[in-house]
C-alpha cells in the first residue's frame, strides 16, 4: 500500500496577519507540530521564502504572494530560525524594485528577513532527469538548507494553473526564463522541465495563498476569486492537485503539471495518494472559477504537418487593442531570435503585430503584457474540437 502524503487545508477569509499566522501554525499542528516543525527547519538553518513575484505589482495586486501572507509565514518560520531569506527572479524588470512595489520589502525588514535577488547562480548537472540535465539556477536556491516556496492560487495560459511546482521557475535568473520557453514550447515538455526544475531546487515545504486567487487570463491579466484558502504541504505535487480540485478540475490530471508528474511517478499526484486534513475539499470547492483555457499541444512528427495543423487549432496571442499602451514590452520579451512581433502604428497609435508563422506559442507576451492586452485566442476548428473547454 502506497503511504498517504499529508496536506493541509485552511479557510481564511481575509489578509488579517493575525487570522492567517493562527491558521497557518493550525496547520503546522495538523501536520506534526512543534516536532515537525523542528525537523523541516533544524535550528537556524539558512531557509530561502520563494513568494511568486512577476512584475513590480502594487500591495494589493492578486498577481504576487501578498504582503500580509507573507508576514504570517515569517512570523511562524521565525520561532525556528533567524536565518532567513526571500527571493525571486521575475522574467522582466528588477527583482528589488518589484518586492518593494508590493510590500514585501518592507515586511522583510520588518523582521529582519534578507533579500536575494537571484542574480547569483549556479551550474548543476542532473543526472536523473525527466528531459532537463543542464542547469543554471539561482545560488541560494540551490544551496538553502531549507526551500518553503509560497505561491500564488492562480492559472496559467500554457499551464492552466500556477502554483506550488510552476513558483520554481522564479529560481532560473531573469531572461533565461525565455529560453527555457523556447526551447520547451509545448506544454507537456514544458512541465517535465518544471518538473527536473524541482528536482534540482528541491522544495521543503509549499505554503499557497490562495486567499483571493486570480482567476481567468492568468498568470497576470486575471481577475480576484475570493477563494479563501491556504494550503501547505510538503510535496509541492499534493498541494497542487489539492489546489486544483478546490479551483473546479475533476481530476487533477487534466493540468500538464500534473499529468506529466503522475506519468513519470514524480511526487504524489492522485487523490487517493493524499490525505488533506484540517477542512474538507468539498467545502473549499468553487463551482464558479472560471479555469484557464487549454492551450493545448501542437507537435507531430512531420514538420510541415506540424505548422499546418498549428494553424489550424494552436490558440493565438491576441490583441485587446483598447487596452493596449504601447509600451513595446511584449515585442522586448518574446524569446525568438527574430521578435515575432512588430510594433506598427494604427491610427497614430503603436501596436503589437504577430507574424504567426513564426510564433511558437510561448505566450510569454502574453504573461507579462503590463495592461493586459493580450488574451489568448482558439481558432474555430480547435473549438470545433473541444480544445478551448475550460
Ligand atoms: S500589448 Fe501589452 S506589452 Fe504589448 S505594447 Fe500593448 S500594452 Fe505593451
Ligand atoms: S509572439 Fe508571444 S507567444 Fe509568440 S513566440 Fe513571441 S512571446 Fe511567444
Amino acid at each position: 500500500m502506497i503511504a498517504k502524503e499529508r496536506v493541509a487545508l485552511l479557510k481564511c477569509e481575509e489578509y488579517d496577519v493575525e487570522k492567517i499566522e493562527a491558521k497557518i501554525r493550525e496547520g503546522f499542528d495538523l501536520l506534526g507540530g512543534d516536532k515537525y516543525l523542528k525537523k523541516l527547519i533544524p535550528r537556524n538553518s539558512k531557509v530561502l521564502l520563494k513568494p511568486n513575484l512577476l512584475d513590480v505589482e502594487s500591495k494589493d495586486s492578486i498577481v504576487v504572494t501578498n504582503y500580509v501572507f507573507f508576514e504570517a509565514v515569517i512570523r511562524v518560520i521565525k520561532d525556528y530560525s533567524s536565518n532567513i531569506f526571500f527571493g525571486d527572479s521575475p522574467g522582466f524588470g528588477d527583482s528589488c524594485k518589484a518586492a518593494e512595489k508590493c510590500g514585501l520589502m518592507e515586511v522583510a525588514r520588518k523582521y529582519d528577513v534578507k533579500f536575494d535577488p537571484f542574480k547569483e547562480s549556479v551550474n548543476v548537472y542532473l543526472n536523473e532527469s525527466l528531459l532537463c540535465k543542464s542547469w543554471n539556477v539561482a545560488k541560494i536556491a540551490y544551496e538553502a538548507d531549507v526551500l518553503i516556496t509560497l505561491p500564488k492560487m492562480k492559472t496559467h495560459g500554457m499551464a492552466y494553473f500556477t502554483g506550488a511546482v510552476k513558483n520554481q521557475f522564479g529560481c532560473v535568473p531573469g531572461t533565461q526564463k525565455a529560453t527555457w520557453h523556447t526551447r520547451m514550447p509545448d506544454a507537456n515538455n514544458f512541465c517535465k522541465m518544471l518538473l527536473d526544475l524541482n528536482s534540482v531546487v528541491k522544495t521543503n515545504f509549499a505554503i499557497m495563498d490562495g486567499i483571493v486567487a486570480m482567476e481567468g487570463n492568468g498568470p497576470k491579466s486575471g481577475t480576484p476569486n475570493n477563494m479563501n484558502t491556504i494550503i501547505m504541504g510538503e510535496s509541492i505535487t499534493a498541494v497542487d492537485s489539492t489546489a486544483v480540485r478546490i479551483i473546479g478540475y475533476d481530476n487533477p490530471l487534466d493540468t500538464p503539471v500534473l499529468k506529466e508528474a503522475f506519468d513519470s511517478n514524480w511526487g504524489f499526484v492522485l487523490p487517493e495518494h493524499i490525505e488533506v486534513v484540517g477542512e474538507t475539499i468539498s467545502n473549499m470547492r468553487s463551482n464558479n472559477f472560471k479555469l484557464c483555457r487549454e492551450a493545448g499541444n501542437f507537435y507531430f512528427i512531420n514538420p510541415v504537418v506540424t505548422r499546418f495543423l498549428r494553424g489550424m487549432i494552436a490558440p493565438n496571442p491576441h490583441l485587446i487593442e483598447g487596452k493596449c499602451i504601447s509600451c513595446g514590452r511584449c515585442r522586448e520579451v518574446c524569446p525568438e531570435n527574430r521578435k515575432v512581433i512588430s510594433m506598427v502604428k494604427v491610427k497614430n497609435k503603436e501596436i503589437p503585430q504577430w507574424d504567426m508563422n513564426r510564433c511558437i506559442r510561448c505566450f510569454c507576451c502574453q504573461e507579462l503584457c503590463p495592461a493586459g492586452a493580450i488574451d489568448i485566442k482558439y481558432t474555430t476548428l480547435s473549438r470545433i474540437l473541444g480544445m478551448d473547454k475550460r
